[in-house]
């Protein structure tokens, strides 16, 4: 299956970026900064790198899984049936997301998607790559319902633009859709960090799975964006490994069984307020404003890794295997790069904070 019909969608989110930055720079510019714009950017470059190895994976299992398990006929590509797909991708990526807020193993790797204290079209680039690892396991159960690894894997990719095209300011609510689809406006709520807007607004596609399991806010009060922790560093490796680090210390330092497993799968909530004095407290990082020639030089550098990304995304398959992994390694030293030069640290310092 050639799932890699994707570099030709690269340049179309882009220019959706570039409309919306225009649209608000004038009136909104705080919607808009340039170093969480950049991370976010720099993080999608490093998820589609290693998502040219991850779906060879997915591909396989979900085939393997529907061809030897398969419980019903689901393969024939009728409309129904790639509905009962799209629905049945939408209800199980509704309560992983849900577990992605409430259990912290899944938190560490979800949070990098949530620190952006800006919101827009960009954020949604922002993600690690380990949840879409985990979110294939829990979705190969509907391979094992029957329903080929095409099917799921398009159903996934279309509720992916949909929910692109939710990280934005520019959209106001949207009437009657908002009893039905997720929208911007129930979208920027999920990304609060007010009171009433934690743990919301999980779904994906659709938002009647957050309406009927009690887990719905709608739009009331400015949103304030973020995570209640605070995040405020342009290091890709910080942002995907930060709370995995503040995990791992804690279970270095508990004393029995219980609290080592109630560290990984307890909820962030509880975590963060049983252990906020015994965490190293986090220094806030001085941020200069960027000069024009810092801005004017990291978007040239970002249109190159973004080139760069393309063009091996559309040829991987004619790339030797050790072609595409220094390919692939060489793009992903390169974004941590463009994110070092943002941050103006030396490229080793953004691994060691
Ligand atoms: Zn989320």
């Amino acid at each position: 299956m050639n799932i890699h019909y994707l570099p030709v969608l690269i340049p179309i989110l882009f220019l959706m970026i570039w409309l919306e930055w225009q649209h608000n720079k004038e009136e909104h510019p705080d919607t808009f900064r340039f170093e969480s714009t950049v991370l976010n950017i720099c993080c999608g470059i490093i998820e589609r790198v290693f998502d040219l190895y991850i779906y060879i994976g997915i591909y396989f299992l979900f085939n393997f899984l529907q061809s030897y398990f398969g419980l019903f006929e689901l393969a024939q590509y009728r409309w129904w049936q790639w509905l009962l797909c799209f629905v049945g991708v939408d209800f199980l990526v509704y309560w992983y997301h849900r577990g992605g807020h409430v259990i912290n193993f899944l938190w560490a790797s979800h949070v990098t998607h949530h620190q952006c204290e800006e919101f827009n079209l960009s954020v949604a680039f922002r993600n690690s790559v380990l949840p879409n690892i985990f979110r294939a396991i829990w979705l190969s159960s509907l391979a094992i319902l029957g329903f080929p690894a095409e099917m799921i894997i398009i159903s996934l990719t279309v509720s992916g633009l949909w929910q692109f095209c939710l990280h934005t300011t520019v959209i106001d609510k949207l009437g009657p859709l908002e009893y039905i689809l997720s929208t911007p406006s129930s979208h920027r709520v999920h990304h609060g960090q007010n009171e009433q807007y934690l743990d919301k607004n999980f779904g994906g596609f659709f938002i009647i799975w957050d309406r009927l399991f009690g887990t719905y806010a709608p739009e009331i009060e400015p949103v304030k964006y973020g995570i209640t922790n605070g995040f405020d560093s342009v290091s890709p490796v910080k942002a995907y490994f930060h709370v995995w680090k503040d995990l791992f210390l804690m279970h270095q330092k508990a004393k029995t069984f219980s609290e080592k497993i109630n560290i990984w799968f307890g909820t962030p909530a509880d975590f963060y307020t049983s252990y906020k004095n015994e965490l190293p407290k986090k220094q806030t990082p001085i941020i200069v404003p960027p000069s024009p020639a810092i801005i004017y030089g990291i978007t040239v550098l970002l249109i190159i890794a973004t080139a760069l990304t393309m063009g091996v995304m559309a040829c991987h398959e004619f790339m030797s295997n050790l072609q595409l992994f220094l390919a692939a390694s060489a793009i992903i030293i390169f974004a941590i790069a463009i994110c070092a030069m943002a941050e103006r640290k030396r490229f080793f310092a953004i691994f060691s904070d």
